[in-house]
């Protein structure tokens, strides 16, 4: 993981604030107000007491009283104005940032989608978000109220007593620069390692929920906790580490802060006693000791929140900065659906972390209404050739044509949406079945909804459910087995009514008597489109005009059903022959 600078970070939250301009420089107006209100106290102070110790006219108190309470109020007037306008700015902002990196997550190529952990991922979007709630709070409540109060005391008391205002002002400068500089060298470095542990935490969780299926069947409960302990007592050494280190970076700036203390009183009480100050001068001075003291000692806690938060958005910047993978060409049109003719010209491709190209020099069209059988054993490129149609790789070399119009050079989006896929393990959303089969269709009406499922043969079980239609599925709702969810993806593909068809294994989880019946579906279905069925039951194969064997990425024999069966030493026969011994492939 790249690391990213804190300038970095601050630019990607700076574009977000530039989308509400008015708002955002509304807020540091009023926040530089409530600053002017903060360096004005201790002055009233200090002449507050002096009138009542008798130094000025009597006549000034109920005057300066007036003004003290005037202050006070106006300072909170203020602070809830800018708030006000503050939570509709920040509200805002935080839409827009969950919405951008939901956004791009979602059209990250399926590679990354493979090679990440989905509750990973969510965490690391849902913590970004609050990330940036604290990080503009402090920055822009927090800092930038401290810093300019504190620039404007150091003022003030450098236009009364030179020497005492410069050491204040040198001392002040210290304890910020050194106070950051140990936050984001010696504090940071600490948490981000610790945050790692924590993402760590999170996947390791929800990989072992997310599989405990197999957990369970292999009785391993005991084994996952185990694993899920070293994680965690791995954190846990992480953040004592990040914590005392922290702790000691907070100790630093006690010290300063009791130096500054000492610097105020003895200078203010060095001038008393030399009839250069007023008690009312003493008051000032400490009354601007404590005015500073809380913004620094805020200051540090807030520089190490910021910190923490600039850490925790990295994920977002990252996602921002991270390339799609697969992305639309900015010149990318909508793929127009045509007969359904695809050809693959010279196609080359490999695998990103593979050595060897699967697919070298690859040649290959299938006609508009032509029936495609793949098979070949595992691993020989079947499912990777739907990949390829679908796009959800680029190809290396050459290119793949469907009706004219190569993949790599249409919307993704709109490609996919003209090829449906009827997969071996289809998934459901946790959303009522009927929306989970008007997902190939979202504004299809109930009646064709049912239609569709009438027509994969799924409405027979679908009646058989407590609400029927409306009843909720998917990950926390009714259970169907593979056989129930294919038919839904069944549905799915009437629906899509796609030019072509891919079919990955789709009976394959169906019992004989099932797949009898939704063949005659998949008939129906396969009318009139470009279809490819893979399978590894060759004898779904009989009716396909075309089977194409792979191995290794190459296809090495292609024919109908008969044709094939009449070579003698063929892949196909062997596989055939190996299938009728009853032996896995
Ligand atoms: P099966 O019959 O088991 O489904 P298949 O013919 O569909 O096999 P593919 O999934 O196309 O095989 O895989 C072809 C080769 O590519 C295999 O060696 C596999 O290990 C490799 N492969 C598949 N997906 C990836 C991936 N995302 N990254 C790297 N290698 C992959
Ligand atoms: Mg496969």
């Amino acid at each position: 993981m790249t690391n990213l600078t804190t300038f970095e970070t601050a630019r990607f939250v700076w574009d977000y604030w530039m989308r509400y301009p008015r708002l955002f420089y509304a807020c540091i107006g009023l926040v530089l107000a409530m600053a002017a209100l903060d360096v004005a106290w201790p002055l009233v102070a200090g002449r507050f007491i002096d009138t009542i110790a008798g130094e000025l006219p009597d006549q000034q108190v109920w005057q300066l009283l007036f003004i003290i309470v005037g202050v006070t109020v106006l300072f909170f007037t203020v602070r809830y104005i800018m708030y006000r306008v503050w939570i509709v700015f920040a509200a805002n902002v935080m839409r827009h940032l969950v919405g951008d990196a939901f956004e791009r997550v979602q059209r990250f190529s399926s590679e990354w989608h493979a090679n990440e952990f989905a509750g990973a991922t969510v965490r690391k979007i849902s913590r970004g978000m609050w990330a940036y709630d604290t990080y503009a709070d402090t920055i822009v409540h927090a800092l930038l109220t401290a810093v300019t109060t504190l620039i404007g005391l150091t003022i003030m008391l450098t236009i009364l007593w030179p020497v005492m205002g410069v050491t204040v002002g040198v001392l002040i400068a210290i304890h910020l620069g050194v106070g950051y500089w140990l936050s984001a060298n010696w504090v940071a470095p600490a948490n981000n390692i610790h945050m790692a542990a924590d993402s760590r935490i999170g996947a390791t969780m929800s990989d072992a929920i997310t599989c405990n299926a197999v957990v369970k069947s292999f009785g391993a409960e005991d084994r996952e906790d185990a694993s899920f302990e070293r994680v965690v007592r791995d954190w846990a050494g992480k953040a004592q580490f990040t914590w005392i280190r922290s702790e000691n970076a907070v100790m630093f700036q006690v010290a300063m802060q009791v130096l500054m203390m000492a610097a105020l009183l003895g200078f203010s009480t060095y001038y008393w006693t030399q009839g250069l100050a007023t008690p009312g001068d003493v008051v000032l001075a400490l009354t601007t000791f404590f005015v500073i003291d809380g913004h620094l000692r805020h200051a540090s806690y807030h520089i190490r929140n910021a910190q923490q938060a600039i850490n925790e958005l990295d994920d977002l910047v990252l996602f921002q900065r991270q390339s799609m993978g697969v992305a639309d060409r900015p010149d990318a049109e909508n793929f127009v659906p045509g007969s359904g003719r695809i050809a693959f010209e010279n196609v080359q491709f490999a695998y990103a972390n593979q050595p060897d190209p699967i697919y070298e020099d690859f040649n290959l069209t299938i006609q508009p209404g032509e029936r495609v059988g793949l098979v070949g054993r595992s691993g020989s490129g079947k499912s990777t050739f739907v990949k390829l149609l679908q796009r959800l790789h680029d190809v290396d070399g050459g290119q793949i044509v469907i009706d004219g119009q190569d993949v790599a050079a249409v919307t993704q989006s709109s490609l996919r949406q003209s090829i449906a896929l009827v997969p071996q393990d289809p998934a459901l959303f946790h959303r009522s079945l009927a929306e989970n089969i008007a997902y190939a269709r979202p504004d299809a009406t109930r009646e064709e909804i049912m239609e569709a499922a009438r027509r994969a043969h799924a409405d027979e079980f679908i009646q058989n459910l407590p609400q029927g239609y409306d009843t909720e599925v998917g990950e926390r709702g009714v259970k169907l087995s593979g056989g129930e969810r294919q038919r839904v993806a069944i549905a799915r593909a009437f629906l899509a009514n796609a030019p072509i068809l891919v079919l990955d294994e789709a009976t394959s989880s169906l019992d004989s008597h099932t797949e009898s019946i939704i063949q005659d579906a998949i008939e129906e279905l396969m009318r009139g489109r470009t279809t490819i069925l893979i399978a590894h039951r060759l004898s779904t194969l009989r009716d396909v005009d075309r089977i194409l064997v792979f191995r290794q990425g190459r296809i090495v024999e292609q024919g109908t059903h008969a044709q094939l069966m009449q070579k003698p030493n063929g892949d196909f026969k062997q596989l055939l022959e190996t299938q009728a011994a009853g032996l896995v492939f």
